[in-house]
């Protein structure tokens, strides 16, 4: 025992203890290839791993500010309907999981919609964020979704979704199930107005979400190594009782069996999406965007922090 341990009080011990493993996981972070990155280089490489490629999930604004031509964007208001219509309680109380989510990721609910420019062409985009219950979809996202299509219908705008779920949101049972349809309709009045709607689905699109709006885009579009997929793997498994490949629900799997029109690299979205819509909208006057110039650097977008951290 030392004089630290044997004059400190416990409790002033541990929130020594919190400080330096929340200043560590602040600066961090593991990869996939267990590497560890420094955050600051991550966010350079738009959140995708200098040694392995991997594509780091983001948040909604941080793919906002990846997305648009200068990182200007507004962020559309969506309804947000009432909390907890079931009064849901398991390990937890929802209405808790709802409090927690809030403040994690200083989001209403797991879908932001934004409008702004890409190469100069006005679109609407929405993204889910993984942080808020697992990108799930309930009532709020879907009014999110809905409101979106709005939007892009009101001001005669593509559609660009960026989908990131583990699919519809348990604790809204079959009010959460509602979405799929109340999204698909949705989808079904973007295109009465021929208005293209992109989908790009980001690791993981999963469950409700694959099963409904995800998988409607007039292009469908996914990062490399996804996971795109409906049911799990382990229950088709043991349904069909059959060893599935490896790679069975990455994007590159899915893309090859039809379910897909292209797998793209994270910093080559902005070029390949604008092309796409310049096509689609017949707009010969817009300059494609060169890929050298493509990256746009997150970090550049983010709020300065100082060099002695
Ligand atoms: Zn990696």
């Amino acid at each position: 025992m030392n004089w630290i341990t044997k004059f400190i009080k416990p409790k002033i011990k541990s929130l020594f203890k919190k400080k330096s493993s929340d200043t560590k996981e602040a600066l961090w972070k593991t990869c996939e290839c267990k590497n560890l990155i420094y955050k600051d280089d991550l966010f350079k490489n738009l959140s995708v791993c200098p040694t392995c490629g991997f594509h780091h999930k983001l948040s909604s604004d941080d793919r906002f500010k990846i997305f648009f031509d200068n990182k200007i964007y507004e962020l559309i208001k969506t309804p947000v309907p009432k909390d907890d219509p079931l009064k849901w309680s398991d390990t937890k109380k929802y209405a808790d999981r709802l409090k927690i989510a809030r403040e994690k990721t200083n989001q209403s609910d797991a879908i932001l919609i934004a409008e702004g420019k890409l190469n100069n062409i006005l679109v609407t985009v929405g993204a889910q964020n993984f942080d808020f219950i697992g990108g799930s979809v309930g009532a709020a996202s879907g009014e999110a979704f809905i409101h979106g299509a709005q939007n892009a219908i009101d001001k005669k705008t593509p559609y660009i979704f960026f989908s990131c779920s583990g699919g519809q949101r348990l604790m809204e049972s079959a009010v959460a199930l509602a979405q799929m349809s109340r999204t698909v309709l949705a989808v079904n009045e973007l295109k009465k107005n021929n208005l293209p709607y992109v989908v790009v689905m980001t690791n993981p699109t999963a469950g409700g979400v694959t099963g409904s709006f995800a998988s409607l885009g007039d292009i469908l579009i996914a990062e490399p190594k996804a996971t795109v997929a409906f049911a799990g793997r382990r229950v088709i498994e043991n349904t069909v009782k059959e060893q599935l490949p490896e790679d069975f629900q990455m994007s590159e799997f899915v893309k090859e069996h039809g379910g897909l029109d292209m797998v793209i690299e994270r910093k080559y979205l902005r070029s390949t999406i604008s092309t796409l819509l310049t096509i689609l909208l017949k707009k010969k006057e817009v300059k494609p965007i060169s890929q050298t110039d493509n990256v746009t650097n997150i970090q550049e977008a983010l709020p300065k922090t100082s060099k002695a951290v």
